[in-house]
């Protein structure tokens, strides 16, 4: 093989993938920016690069998400660490961090005293913490805590709190099972919501991804019932319990937050126009019962 140049690397990788992924993976293997790349298409690649390179396009025509060749994916504006122990975070779930932080940040949306960004926020199956972290830095007077069932993925999520200065508080715990009598004024999750019988999992990067935080029973929901079920004894009065789920899970979910006695239920569309935050607040009605 002869050496090869920037523009005839990219040209051979196109072959076999996208052009803006090989752009991403030769900026990888090059430790070089866009404009770097862009100014210097006519430069021989030294061999090492052009070998790391090679193997990074035949890895991604092969399925590896791009994310997790690079290590990392752009989430809110940050980037955060990612590895085959986490669920790569999806754009859609910026939606989930934006209603949160305004029912944290929204005067009255939260009982009096409680309101206002000095709230207590759970995140539960932070995965790399995007949620959580993303949270924290945009509420930093907030208490933000985040659980993980997998050592590994708390792993992830702590290094990610690190690099990007976030005070975040991690547990390790199967959704809300080791929260004690904790009460929080927010939970958020975006938990496994994929049936598990989906075909979309054997496809694409969902085929790389844990498959513990993607699907979760036949119908999907068995996490998110959970979750709705044990969250009232883990809510302050007046506190929100905030979910992401599947583009049709709407009515299923305003049927569980209604039945486990949630009121003032919300229903938020993401940018496609599919309902994919449901939300709602503890009552009096469901104090009583706990
Ligand atoms: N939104 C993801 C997908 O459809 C699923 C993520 C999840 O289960 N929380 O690929």
């Amino acid at each position: 093989m002869s050496a090869a140049t920037v523009a005839g690397a990219l040209a051979a990788a196109r072959q076999s993938i996208p052009i803006v992924e090989a752009r991403l993976l030769l900026r990888h293997a090059l430790g070089a920016s866009a404009a770097w790349l862009e100014a210097h298409r006519d430069d021989l690649l030294p061999r090492s690069a052009a070998e790391a390179f090679a193997a990074l396009v035949e890895r991604r025509a092969c399925g590896e998400p791009v994310a997790y060749l690079l290590g990392f994916r752009e989430f809110y504006g940050r980037e955060f660490s990612v590895t085959p122990d986490v669920l790569i975070p999806r754009p859609e779930t910026e939606l989930l961090v934006e209603i949160g932080q305004k029912i944290v940040g929204t005067p009255g949306v939260l009982p009096a005293g409680r309101a206002g960004d000095t709230a207590s926020l759970l995140d539960l199956g932070t995965g790399s913490g995007c949620v959580a972290i993303t949270l924290a830095l945009e509420l930093p007077q907030a208490r933000v805590s985040a659980a993980d069932i997998s050592a590994a993925a708390l792993a992830v999520a702590r290094a990610n709190a690190t690099l990007l200065g976030a005070d975040v508080s991690f547990v390790e715990s199967d959704w809300l099972a080791c929260f004690g009598g904790r009460r929080f004024d927010l939970i958020v999750s975006n938990p496994p919501y994929v049936a598990a019988g989906d075909p979309h999992l054997s496809e694409g990067d969902l085929r790389f991804e844990p498959p513990s935080a993607l699907a979760c029973g036949a119908d999907g929901l068995d996490a998110i019932r959970r979750i709705v079920a044990d969250a009232s004894r883990h809510l302050e009065a007046g506190g929100w319990l905030l979910l992401e789920h599947g583009y049709d899970q709407a009515d299923a979910m305003r049927e569980l937050l209604a039945a486990a006695g949630f009121a003032d239920i919300e229903q938020h569309r993401d940018l496609a126009g599919i309902v994919r935050v449901s939300g709602g607040r503890l009552t009096k009605y469901q104090e009583a019962l706990n």
